[in-house]
């Protein structure tokens, strides 16, 4: 029996010595003979084409050749001193050359010997020669490996290539590899699903993809590891979230009480949107239900995810339970504070704020009512994940921006209770669907897909500098209809001492254009205290400064009605989502609001590409699809949850009918055998928990 989890260190491999093992596992994160088969190539040199030698000629890129060596001496002295073989197949002769590892050379190549050779052709005095070529005996018979017509390429590094593991290198190992272990490689995937599919099986795949034999294959082989891989992820999530559902009762918001219906009646200031009331019924369901709630809201920037989040938690304190709500920066925390405390008014919940700048008395304070469950509803920043932070009944948990925070901080919420609470998670901005499957794909979605009615869309301009004076004409426009602008500096480099000379530079710039005391400004960077940035905060939405010159701190969720132009400096800087989280701060009131990036002149083709999007469109979901072709799923998401999208292979912004029908062939599974008991799904149990490329073996022969 071989026992399938144990490691099987590379060295394992012929030619793999401590050093290059040492160095693989440095470099290429590569330790087991598994993981070096899942390190694909990432591209592929198409050897099918043969050249004749007649048909070469010196401009050529690459030709590869069959012909027969019929001499190889050596000429020259010292630094000419060279190595020159001549090749001949039935239409003429060319001269093959080596300046480097001659006596090496010399000793590998047989005379007389039939070679295929490839490398990049030139004309030199009426004689042509390739310098350097690629050179092996030409063989035809090796069936695991084949004729190599399709030649992989793998990312090395230079430590790498030093010691020999380079392109050729590489190769070499990956068919050993193949070779030793080809007998060993199970199939992962039940026969049921390669035969409904037509999916090359596991064994197969691992070796086409290195060494396919035709285009036709590879890309065979292709879908198979794309197939598996976003398999396993879906099966491990939606395997999660049925063993949520089944294994954690959840609290029972049973009744739709008194202080829901008070706020509906009495305080809502607006009517919701259809999108908002069918949201809250998903959610009135699924607390009903006696399971625990664990759900995602999506909805773009200015839908009003706050006020479902707060009608969520007047459920949770209707049904004699508390609420908290979590936010990733301070300024947030305090205007979501801000706007329950007004919305909601003193009678109907206690509400508390918790931050990093709570004071030790304060602290004190709220951690008692907690516990006796005197405070209804707890507002704050992560402070509120501490320990020493006890409920008396936590009965529902909102995470406003989840993209600010990781998978541990959700879960160490989770436990805040003893049954675990109600989790409703929100995101800023919205974010493509597969990677919604993919980040959050255990849990249920809502979407709110409709703005409040009455918003006038955002009109969106991009300037280059020298359009700064028709810019600032503009701004005095707008502050003489008493508007209030937005001016945003990037974070431009790691350093945020540097990123505030930017800023300061700009802000003279307008302290100069627009003087006291006509013009009142107000400052908000990383560097402040977070008093004196709510002390700033306040001035502007007070309206007792029109212009707020701040970084990128003022990025989410921050409300101001009253503010109608952003303006973006350095534009082509920012990411996306960023670009269009900053452009959610304005067009929240009834006037007609302005996003107007400002940008230097040379802008990359990305840049430019970022920009036109921001121009074209305002809708969130639109730009999130633009975001993820642009930089992939790795750079969206942040490093904090970048686990879940180490894919190998398969590829979220182009993969994604694949993604979606392979779901649905996770829960067509799940409907049919919850517990996955059947016996066709026995290999799915098995590796629920292992990726394929982790399974190695204890013995190979
Ligand atoms: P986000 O989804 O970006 O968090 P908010 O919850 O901050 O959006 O809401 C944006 C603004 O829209 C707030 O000023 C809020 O009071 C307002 N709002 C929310 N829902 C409605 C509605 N149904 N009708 C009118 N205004 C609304
Ligand atoms: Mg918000």
């Amino acid at each position: 029996m071989r026992e399938i989890t144990k490691i099987t260190p590379i060295e394992y491999l012929k030619g793999i010595g401590p050093k290059k093992g040492e160095l693989l596992r440095k470099d290429l994160e590569i330790q087991t003979i598994g993981e070096l088969l899942h390190h694909y190539p990432f591209r592929y040199i198409d050897k099918t084409k043969f050249h004749k030698i007649n048909q070469v000629q010196g401009q050529m890129n690459g030709v590869q050749i069959i012909g027969r060596l019929v001499d190889i001496k050596e000429m020259g002295e010292k630094r000419s001193r060279r190595l020159v073989g001549r090749l001949a197949d039935d239409t003429g002769t060319l001269e093959l050359v080596w300046f480097r590892s001659i006596t090496w050379i010399k000793k590998n190549l047989q005379l007389n010997a039939v070679y295929i050779i490839y490398g990049k052709p030139h004309m030199f005095n009426q004689t042509l020669s390739i310098t350097h070529p690629e050179i092996e005996p030409y063989r035809n018979t090796d069936k695991l490996v084949g004729d190599r017509s399709l030649q992989p390429v793998y990312s090395t590094t230079e430590k790498l290539k030093r010691i020999g593991l380079d392109a050729k290198g590489m190769q070499r190992l990956q068919e050993t590899a193949i070779k030793t272990v080809y007998k060993y490689l199970e199939e992962t995937l039940p026969s049921y699903l390669l035969s409904q599919y037509k999916l090359m099986p596991y064994s197969e795949a691992l070796r086409a993809i290195h060494f396919p034999q035709s285009q036709e294959e590879l890309q065979e082989a292709i879908r198979r590891l794309k197939f598996e891989e976003l398999f396993f992820i879906q099966l491990k999530l939606l395997h999660n979230k049925q063993l949520n559902t089944i294994r954690f009762k959840g609290h029972l918001f049973s009744d739709v009480g008194e202080k829901f219906h008070a706020f509906y009646q009495k305080k809502l200031p607006f009517p919701l949107t259809n999108a908002q009331k069918r949201v809250i019924k998903e959610i009135r369901k699924d607390t009903r239900t006696g399971a625990q709630m664990n759900r995602l809201l999506q909805g773009d920037v200015g839908s009003g995810k706050t006020v479902v989040a707060l009608m969520t938690m007047l459920l949770a304190i209707d049904n004699g339970y508390q609420a908290c709500m979590m936010a990733p920066t301070e300024i947030l925390a305090q205007q979501h504070y801000n706007g329950i405390v007004e919305l909601l008014g003193a009678d109907l919940a206690n509400i508390a704020l918790l931050t990093g700048s709570t004071t030790a008395k304060n602290r004190k304070i709220i951690h008692a009512g907690l516990e006796s469950g005197e405070i209804n509803i707890l507002i704050g920043t992560h402070a509120l994940i501490e320990d020493k932070v006890q409920f008396k009944d936590l009965g529902l948990v909102i995470i406003d921006e989840q993209h600010r925070f990781g998978v541990e901080q959700r879960a160490k919420l989770w436990r805040k209770n003893k049954i675990p609470p109600h989790m409703l998670v929100m995101t800023a901005t919205p974010i493509p669907r597969t990677l919604a499957m993919t980040l959050y794909g255990d849990l249920d979605i809502s979407v709110i897909d409709e703005l409040p009615a009455g918003r006038k869309p955002i009109k969106t301009l991009h300037y280059f500098e020298k359009s700064r004076l028709r810019v600032f004409g503009f701004m005095k426009e707008e502050i003489r209809k008493k508007r209030q602008i937005y001016v945003v500096y990037p974070l431009i480099t790691e350093s945020e001492k540097l990123d505030l000379l930017y800023l300061e530079a700009g802000l003279e710039n307008l302290a100069q254009e627009f003087p006291l005391p006509e013009y009142k400004i107000s400052i908000v960077h990383g560097k402040m205290t977070p008093k004196e940035k709510e002390f700033e905060m306040q001035r502007f939405v007070k309206g007792e400064t029109q212009i707020m010159v701040a970084t990128t701190v003022i990025e989410v969720g921050v409300n101001v009605p009253n503010a109608t132009v952003m303006i973006i400096e350095n534009a082509e800087r920012f990411g996306l989502s960023q670009l269009h989280q900053l452009r959610g701060r304005v067009g929240r009131g009834a006037e007609q609001s302005y996003c107007i990036l400002m940008s230097g002149n040379k802008l990359s083709k990305e840049g430019k590409e970022r920009l036109s999007t921001m121009v074209r469109t305002n809708d969130g979901f639109e730009v999130a699809e633009v975001d993820l072709k642009l930089r992939g799923p790795g750079d969206m998401s942040g490093t904090q949850q970048s686990g879940v999208l180490e894919l190998k292979i398969a590829d979220l912004a182009q993969d994604q009918n694949l993604l979606a029908s392979v779901r649905q062939i996770v829960i067509n599974i799940f409907d049919e055998d919850p517990k996955l008991q059947l016996p066709k799904n026995e290999l799915l149990l098995k590796y629920i928990n292992v990726k394929p490329s982790a399974i190695t073996w204890d013995k190979i022969s």
